[in-house]
């Protein structure tokens, strides 16, 4: 069993500076992994992670080279440990604590998602400033005023904020998750925060991915140039 401080720090990478392609990349290769558990498929290879990633073997080698030695030379990896290691370098072998502020329709469909508490995520506060939504409750949590905020931040230990107000409201809804001491933020307002140095954001924008979508359907030769250069 780990011990608290062990699980809590971050990962001591090899190198410096990690593209973020291969973090998204490790996020396939866990899903892939817990697949092959849940079949009880024991070892795998890079070959075999590419294939089901649709990446190269050395593209799947130097993911995981970023972040120490896996596996044995001829052997290919044990998916058990290959996996418990990328839940620890994803931070994902512990629990994190999130909040929603802008409970419309998004705040509403993911505070609802019957998925949610598969993975180590906990809800612990919805928020909203709509005196007709403070008080509904969506999956026995009630909604409360952003001026509840910095309390229960506090209070619950919350990690992460995730923003689904009008984008006009997204900065201030930023500003008061920073201010209440979350450190990361998944932004669905299609607009850039400004956050300080030490507080993360993940954009999220399914409109966003539309555009690249129609740009890939009409340039079909471009997509693997594209994603090379971002490795
Ligand atoms: P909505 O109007 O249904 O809901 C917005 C909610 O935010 C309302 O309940 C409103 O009362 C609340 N709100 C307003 N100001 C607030 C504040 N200062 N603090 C807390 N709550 C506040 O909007 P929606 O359709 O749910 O969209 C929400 C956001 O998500 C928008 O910015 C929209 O552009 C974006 N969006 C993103 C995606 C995506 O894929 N990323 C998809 C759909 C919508």
């Amino acid at each position: 069993m780990a011990t608290r401080k062990e699980r809590l720090s971050p990962i001591q990478p090899q190198k410096v500076s990690i593209p973020s392609a291969t973090i998204s990349r490790l996020v396939t290769y866990l899903r892939i992994l817990t697949t092959l558990e849940e079949q009880g498929i024991n070892r795998t290879s890079s070959e075999d992670l590419a294939e089901e990633a649709q990446v190269s073997a050395f593209q799947v080698r130097k993911d995981l080279a970023y972040f120490g030695r896996f596996g044995t030379r001829g052997m290919g990896y044990t998916v058990l440990t290959l996996r418990r290691e990328l839940r620890r370098i994803l931070g994902l072998n512990r629990r994190w604590n999130a909040v929603i502020v802008g409970m419309g329709r998004l705040g509403q469909a993911i505070a609802d998602f019957p998925g949610f508490s598969d993975y180590d995520f906990e809800l612990r506060g919805l928020f909203d400033v709509d005196p007709d939504k403070i008080g509904m409750q969506i999956k026995g949590i009630s909604i409360q005023h952003v001026d509840d905020l910095e309390r229960v931040v506090r209070e619950q230990n919350v990690d992460m904020g995730f923003i689904t107000v009008p984008v006009e409201k997204a900065q201030d809804a930023a500003n008061m998750l920073v201010a209440a001491g979350v450190k990361g933020i998944l932004n669905f307002a299609p607009t850039v925060l400004e956050v300080p140095d030490d507080v993360a954001v993940e954009p999220v924008d399914f409109l966003a991915g539309m555009k690249r979508l129609a740009f890939y359907i009409l340039n079909p030769n471009l997509k693997n140039a594209v994603e090379e250069a971002a490795v």
